[in-house]
């Protein structure tokens, strides 16, 4: 992932890390290199720009023409202001209420059933939780069979009523269920249509409505790039949800919507998926992130 972003960005710096003397010239020509490169890894012109324009002002403030290491400078002052556009702080999830309630939404192969899974997997042997998953999806009864494979796998049991077309009561059945067998986490996975439609969007706001969960996790293909993100704002406008998961981080993505969602949605990223076992999930950190695409 972000290979070629690290690559671009590697090479602007190489043009204040030459021999002689760093002129003007040569900190105006990083930072628009640096703009190319966020553009092309899939960053929003007008981002980009931003981005851009702070850093050409922090390199001013902080003195890059004149530093010893102008072009180490230049690094430390990019990575902070990556770190910053990803988000800045880890979003931790909200765990308090028993039992929490985790409603997981986003498009049909965006990862979120896999998610649902590497979740309950990470509440379980990370945080000590007792999950229940739940197959809220009615017109896939795949994907009833798909979960109750990953819950067999990792040992938490799946909920689901294939004969029910009602996705709001199974949600609402499940959680009944989750009180008298001391679940102390439900996480619900919900349909998804290949492109964001109405009944879709109505059916999750309707379960929202229902159950009143602590956090609404948006699933997202990091893939998609800016697609990504404008399926982001039309989830967050219908359904205010609390976070967002990155899928396939392992695949060749080029890195926009990590490096944009949170800008653009206001609302953190929280986990990254890198692979398609249960154990690939991470929390995700913007520093380390930052560190990362600066190799
Ligand atoms: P859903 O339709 O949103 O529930 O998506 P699925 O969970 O069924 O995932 C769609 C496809 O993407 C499946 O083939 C998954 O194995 C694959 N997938 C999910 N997450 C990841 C990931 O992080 N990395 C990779 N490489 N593949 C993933």
């Amino acid at each position: 992932m972000f290979e070629s972003l690290s690559e671009r960005l590697d090479s602007a710096f190489k043009l204040l890390k030459g021999e002689g003397r760093i002129s003007e010239i040569n900190v105006a020509s990083t930072v628009k290199e640096i703009r190319r490169a966020l553009v092309d890894a899939d960053v929003n012109y007008k981002i980009a720009k931003d981005f851009t324009d702070r850093v050409k002002d922090k390199a001013q403030g902080e003195k890059v023409l004149t530093a010893i290491s102008p072009g180490q400078l230049m690094v430390k002052i990019v990575k902070d202001e990556l770190a910053e556009l990803m988000g800045g702080e880890a979003a931790e999830l909200e765990l308090k209420a028993n039992p929490t309630i985790i409603l997981i939404a986003g498009l049909q192969g965006s990862g979120k059933t896999t998610f649902s899974g590497k979740l309950a997997n990470f509440l379980k042997t990370k945080k000590g939780k007792k999950p229940l998953l739940v197959a809220a999806d009615i017109y896939r009864p795949a994907a009833i069979d798909q979960l109750k494979v990953l819950g067999g796998q990792i040992e938490v049991p799946v909920y689901s009523e294939p004969e029910n077309k009602n996705a709001v009561q199974i949600a609402e059945n499940a959680i009944k269920e989750a009180k008298q067998n001391g679940n102390n986490v439900i996480i619900i996975d919900t349909a998804g249509r290949l492109a964001v439609d109405e009944a879709m969007m109505t059916e999750v706001a309707n379960i929202r409505k229902a159950v009143q969960p602590q956090e609404i996790l948006f699933v997202v293909d990091s893939m998609t790039g800016q697609d990504a993100v404008n399926t982001a704002k039309a989830f967050n406008d219908r359904l205010d949800f609390s976070g967002v998961v990155l899928t396939k981080l392992d695949g060749d993505t080029r890195g926009g919507a990590a490096l944009t969602i949170k800008y653009t949605v206001e609302k953190p990223i929280k986990f990254v998926s890198m692979g398609e076992k249960l154990d690939t999930l991470d929390v995700f950190y913007p520093e380390r992130m930052a560190q990362r695409i600066l190799g």
